[in-house]
């Protein structure tokens, strides 16, 4: 019997871009990008304004060899029909400024077209209700060596829908569990980025040596802002956490030293403390939610700890050694010109989905051995533009899982779409070729769309539509 998997998800995010710079043998610590913002306790001490740190993504000077691109999971074409989250992109026009009091230039259109490349690929990989708002600024940094930042949303806590009370959760995040925004007006991130860099705006991942890729950089910023950060902090050697509340963020829940001693718990580090500032330096800090564990082959996930306490980069990015060659690089701290990455990979999704990013819609049903697809009862569905796309994970070692993915965008916006409430009794049956490549890797996929006209109280049917196989 083979498995369907329904996935969704959604996003929020924020960054900072900064080239890399050699560390200093005398600085006990760097800094990149802007001066932080103070983060403001709202009077109900439910909210904190200009929370989420601004994260900074260096370039690497010294990659390693021989990495290839990493694709984006989906049809760049199609996605706007796929989002399960959408983003409101705000691009400061020509004079405004930034957050952080920058000047903005006119926002390159082929860099707009970037940006909401990105954005859209986080739309169909997360799911909220909320638009997410990002303010854009294309800025000419005086800076030397930063390709942009990003950061000063808000965090909240105990709201309605939240996993956890006295827990922080960025404003996104916030928003996904609770079902509406929470926050009164203003955005969910803000993000600069330097005009003086030699960028790459398209979309196809063929980003040339020299230039680096927009939309990989876009995605890893927005994944910051999705919560891809915590509280913690290194200043002159000692640690801290919960900028001053006393609470958490969420991010630092799972957080661990390297003998599986959390870094939150005052009975082992008080905070603040000179041995929480020498564990965030130990190189040897891990992310220990079960959801990203499974996704790293069962293995504690190591977090970027460098010996020297690196403002934006340390502890926000996951260790750059472990992770800097697989298709889990893109949030590790600093990204290569010439090469593009527009997946996030299965750990950084773990750690999303460890978050609580909520994953209403994974959805479960079956092949059997003669290829009938069980489709769940979506009699309720009123449009007749749902279809969907079904990627079905062939080889020898027959039958294997089958990925069932709704793409009707209405229904996927619902967050009430539940799962649950499907049933598998819609049996119909789909001719799949038997295309079979010798090595296993092949992958054969199938579209299939809707007739209205063909359904029945009970049961939907689906009419191939199209077809192919496509060998890796
Ligand atoms: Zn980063």
């Amino acid at each position: 019997m083979n498995n369907k998997l329904f996935k969704f998800s959604y996003t929020i995010v924020i960054f900072v871009l900064a080239l890399l710079l050699s560390i200093s043998a005398v600085s006990a610590a760097e800094s990149f990008g802007p001066k932080p913002l103070e983060p403001q306790l709202s009077s109900d001490g439910n909210t904190l304004y200009n929370a989420i740190p601004a994260v900074v993504l260096r370039m690497d000077m010294n990659p390693p060899p021989d990495q290839e691109r990493i694709p984006a999971r989906f049809d760049m074409l199609t996605l706007p029909e796929t989002a399960t989250a959408t983003f409101s992109i705000t691009y400061v026009a020509n004079g405004g400024t930034d957050l952080w009091g920058k000047t903005c230039a006119t926002f390159p259109e082929e860099a707009k077209a970037s940006f909401n490349a990105a954005a859209a690929l986080w739309g169909s990989l997360l799911q909220s209700s909320v638009p997410i708002a990002i303010n854009a600024c294309w800025s000419n940094l005086s800076e030397s060596g930063i390709l942009g930042y990003s950061g000063g949303g808000a965090r909240f806590r105990n709201f309605t829908g939240a996993p956890l009370t006295n827990t922080w959760y960025s404003v996104s995040l916030a928003n996904a569990l609770h079902g509406s925004d929470l926050k009164s007006s203003g955005f969910d991130m803000h993000i600069t980025y330097n005009s003086n860099f030699t960028w790459y705006y398209g979309t196809d991942g063929l980003t040339p040596k020299g230039k680096v890729d927009l939309m990989s950089v876009v995605l890893h910023e927005i994944a910051h802002g999705l919560n891809f950060s915590g509280s913690l902090l290194n200043s002159n050697g000692t640690g801290s956490w919960g900028n001053s509340t006393g609470y958490p963020n969420i991010y630092d829940t799972f957080m661990k030293d390297g003998a599986g001693k959390l870094l939150i718990d005052t009975g082992v580090y008080a905070n603040p403390s000179a041995a929480l500032g020498r564990a965030l330096t130990s190189n040897n800090i891990w992310f220990h939610g079960a959801k990203a564990m499974a996704a790293n082959s069962g293995q504690r996930v190591k977090v970027y700890a460098p010996s020297t306490w690196s403002s934006g980069s340390s502890y926000s990015h996951l260790d750059y050694d472990t992770f800097k060659g697989g298709e889990n690089r893109l949030m590790v701290y600093a990204i290569s010109s010439g090469l593009s990455t527009h997946d996030p990979g299965p750990v950084t999704l773990g750690i999303f989905k460890d978050m609580g990013w909520p994953d209403a819609v994974e959805c479960k049903a079956t092949l059997n051995e003669s290829l009938l697809l069980h489709i769940p009862n979506l009699s309720y569905i009123e449009t007749s533009s749902f279809w969907a796309d079904l990627v079905y994970e062939f080889n020898l070692n027959y039958p294997k899982s089958i990925l069932f993915r709704l793409k009707n965008y209405n229904i996927i916006k619902n967050p009430s779409f539940p799962c649950a409430a499907s049933t598998l009794s819609a049996d119909f049956k789909i001719h799949i070729p038997d295309v079979l490549f010798p090595d296993g890797t092949t992958h054969l996929w199938v579209d299939l769309e809707y007739y209205p006209s063909l359904s029945t109280a009970e049961n939907s049917y689906f009419v191939v539509k199209q077809f192919g196989a496509v060998s890796d």
